[in-house]
């Protein structure tokens, strides 16, 4: 059977990198055997969710060259969870409790003077018919608690290996808000199973849910899917990352000019058996996921880690990849050009700046005003092309006795107003005749 996975954000903020880990987790192992990639819409949070937010999260996934084979959201099928709770009703699994959010507190605070755990201690279990109708009297609304089975859950995580849940030491969760809303866990299961998924990789924050979730597929009489329980990514300071806070959103490290697949690969790679390094494409991403070596610790994101993937993979650049790109930033100079600048650049849009010290203006800085007063005089004749350079320096060497750095620096300092940059040798034709003599003569060009 091919696998069906998914990724189900809530749309409460933009995807960062931590949330892109889980989405290429759950796209490349569907990618790599040939399955389905679901992409889910975790908003029956009216309050919270917003349709930008999901539109723009399939925005960064496209970005990261990820299309789901179905787009799927939850405030669109709010009926099967109707009817989901309506069954457990039935079963006597999903129960009505009236205690306020303060009443609850206070018990807390009572169980743990008393050393004992805080969990919920069932007592609208006790309520009878006649109870229930004199707190409705009242005013008050039911919320829904799950009725779990006081045992061991136990399943085969797919990164953690043998791992299980305590659901005895769990309060019975709420799936139904005294508005009639639903949690996260209720539609979550329903849609596992209405979907067919086979397969859940999710931050590990989601282990306890698990417990609570397998007993939940079996109340549903559905089958459990796989889990598999990813660390997360964190700062280098080991901070969690946030929707909210917008910190290390794919919308902003698009923005900032970073390649998709260098994000998806150290995304992907980072706290993991493999060496971070550049890929191909998603399918060599895709074929370098094992979930079950992926690292137990905590995955630190470095942003100077993205910054150093970006140059490799920037530099690696074939021309036929670089030049649509360079052609919509107007650059020319064709693959000489890219050739010598490439290994100049952090970010691709870094080609910009290499070619304007072709086409200027340029602030020529003279420092050695004989030699490029001498080395304008015998500036070779036109047409320029690659091997311009060589026959003109060796001129010049000739004429001043200059050479090496006290040779090349000043002309390079001339020519372009730095000291460091790409292959003189390529950018001289490019910046041709006309704009090298100003720029040997000391004027801005
Ligand atoms: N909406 C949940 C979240 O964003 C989904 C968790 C899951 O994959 O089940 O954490």
């Amino acid at each position: 059977m091919s696998p069906v996975l998914r990724f189900a954000p809530s749309p409460t903020g933009l995807i960062h990198i931590g949330n892109a880990r889980t989405a290429l987790l759950n796209a490349l192992v569907a990618r790599r055997q040939g399955g389905t990639f679901v992409l889910r819409f975790d908003d029956t949070d009216a309050e919270r969710s917003r349709a930008e937010y999901a539109d723009q999260t399939e925005i960064d996934l496209a970005w990261l060259g990820i299309v789901p084979d179905l787009v799927v959201r939850q405030s669109d099928r709010m009926e099967l969870y109707a009817e989901a709770a309506e069954r457990l009703k039935a079963s006597g699994r999903l129960y009505p409790c009236y205690e306020t959010a303060e009443e609850l507190e206070r018990r807390r605070r009572i169980q743990l003077a008393r050393g004992q755990p805080p969990i919920y201690d069932r007592a609208a279990l006790t309520l009878t018919e006649d109870d229930r109708r004199a707190l409705e009297a009242q005013g008050r609304r039911p919320h829904w608690r799950f009725r779990l089975q006081p045992r061991l859950v136990a399943w085969d995580d797919l990164v953690r290996g043998a791992s299980h849940v305590d659901c005895a030491s769990l309060s019975d969760p709420v799936l139904v808000r005294e508005d009639g809303t639903y949690l996260y866990t209720l539609p979550s299961v329903v849609d596992d199973i209405a979907l067919g998924i086979t397969d859940v990789v999710r931050g590990e924050d989601h282990v306890t849910n698990t417990g609570v979730q397998i007993q939940l597929f079996e109340a549903l009489g559905g089958a459990a899917p796989r889990f598999g329980h990813h660390n997360l990514l964190t700062t280098v300071s080991g901070e969690g990352l946030s929707k909210r806070s917008g910190a290390l959103s794919l919308h902003q490290l698009a923005a900032d000019g970073y390649e998709p697949l260098a994000v998806a690969a150290l995304a992907v790679l980072v706290g993991s058996s493999e060496a971070v390094r550049p890929v191909a494409d998603l399918d060599e991403l895709a074929s370098l996921v094992d979930l079950a070596h992926i690292s137990r610790a905590p995955a630190k994101f470095d942003e100077s880690e993205l910054d150093n993937l970006n140059a490799r993979f920037v530099h690696a650049m074939s021309y036929e990849a670089a030049q649509p790109r360079l052609e919509d930033l107007r650059i020319g100079g064709g693959e000489a050009f890219w050739n010598a600048i490439r290994a100049n650049l952090s970010r691709f849009g870094d080609a910009l700046r290499w070619w304007g010290i072709v086409e200027g203006p340029v602030s020529p800085e003279i420092v050695d005003k004989a030699l490029t007063d001498a080395a304008l005089e015998l500036l070779p004749p036109e047409p320029w092309d690659g091997s311009t350079w060589k026959i003109w320096t060796e001129a010049v060497r000739a004429e001043t006795g200059l050479k090496g750095r006290a040779l090349f620096m000043p002309l390079r300092l001339a020519l372009t107003g730095l000291d460091h940059g790409p292959e003189l040798a390529v950018l001289l034709p490019l910046i041709g005749p006309e704009r090298a003599r100003e720029r040997l003569n000391g004027e801005v060009a």
